[in-house]
């Protein structure tokens, strides 16, 4: 059964994470932004996949996600619950499969997918993911040539 958002405890981690989600997500926005790349917030990268990418770049079909450590289960800082324990963890390892799965789905349809954890160094990331958009870029560049 679904805990109650009287479960106050509950409530507050669910508000304080989803906080923390957009204050990364925005920082990583602002470093791909000041590097120059362009890209849409928020959108499904692909129709018929049922999940909103946090940053896209539909011509060179690049998606990046920012996943926190709670809601999806990171192995170093992902703890479960200890109350309606049992309803957390097939939640949370719900949360876990579908993303797999989305990771999955867009790949075979050509999509490179970035995961970036709450946890990992967002300058770091968005320095990998500005690499691999003008790498990206240059080999679309030269295959429509
Ligand atoms: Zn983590």
């Amino acid at each position: 059964m679904r805990p109650s958002a009287s479960s106050l405890r509950v409530h507050e981690r669910m508000v304080a994470t989803r906080r923390s989600d957009t204050h990364i997500e925005l920082r990583l926005r602002r470093l791909l932004h000041a590097a120059g790349c362009r890209y849409f917030v928020d959108r499904s990268p692909l129709p018929g996949v049922r999940s909103r990418a946090d940053v896209v770049f539909p011509s060179i079909r690049l998606a990046i996600y920012v996943d926190s450590c709670f809601w999806h289960g990171c192995r170093l800082h992902g703890t479960w619950p200890k109350r309606n324990s049992e309803w957390w963890r097939a939640k949370l390892n719900d949360n876990a499969r579908r993303d797999r799965e989305v990771s999955r789905r867009l790949r075979r349809k050509g999509w490179l997918v970035f995961r970036v954890w709450e946890h990992d160094d967002m300058a770091a990331s968005a320095k990998a993911i500005v690499a691999e958009v003008s790498l990206l870029r240059e080999t679309t560049r030269r295959v429509s040539a």
